[in-house]
Parts: structure tokens; C-alpha cells; sequence
């Protein structure tokens, strides 16, 4: 069972790994790539979707990594005044961490 601590520590290296990615891919080849798939038949939602994608990724990671500062962990989480991982860190691992059982975890 992870503590709060490692769970915060492990949440925020998920962020930067997929932060880093997304930071490192190049975003004019991968709009460049994206007009190459006009006339394949490819939705207009899709092709919407798909050309927003990458700012959308260094948005969201951004944002969750502004998140998960705010929710720091030392004795208890710097936000919430919880020992245990809060509602925050507890809704964001269900995603990045489904085995992580975080309820449960202790400081
Ligand atoms: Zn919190």
C-alpha cells in the first residue's frame, strides 16, 4: 500500500513523463501529418479533435500539474489539511493509478 506521499510523488512523475512528450513531439510535423489525412475519409469532428490534440495535452498536463501542486503532500496535504490522500489526489489516481487504492492509504 502506498503512502500519501509516494502516491503524490508517483502522480507528479506520470504528469512530467507525459507532460515531457507531449512538450517534445513536434507539433508542426504532427500538423503537417494531419493535412496529409484530408480526403481519407477522416470525420471533421475526428480531424478537429486530432488538430487541437497535442496543445490540448500540453494544456491538460499543465493544468494537472498546477493541480497536484496545489495538493502537495507533506504531513498531510498542504489544500486539504488531510492525512490521507485527499479527494483530489484520490480522483486523479483512479485515473493514472487504477490499482493504487489510495482510500486506503496512510501517510
Ligand atoms: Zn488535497
Amino acid at each position: 500500500m502506498r503512502t500519501s506521499a509516494r502516491l503524490h510523488t508517483e502522480l507528479t512523475a506520470i504528469i512530467d513523463r507525459a507532460y515531457d512528450a507531449t512538450d517534445r513531439a513536434d507539433g508542426p510535423m504532427i500538423r503537417a501529418l494531419l493535412g496529409d489525412l484530408a480526403g481519407t475519409g477522416l470525420d471533421q469532428r475526428t480531424a478537429a479533435f486530432l488538430s487541437q490534440a497535442h496543445q490540448l495535452a500540453l494544456d491538460t498536463t499543465a493544468a494537472l500539474t498546477s493541480v497536484l501542486d496545489t495538493h502537495r503532500f507533506g504531513s498531510c496535504c498542504s489544500e486539504c489539511g488531510t492525512s490521507d490522500p485527499c479527494r483530489t489526489i484520490r480522483g486523479i489516481s483512479e485515473i493514472f493509478i487504477p490499482s493504487s487504492d489510495a482510500s486506503h492509504s496512510r501517510a
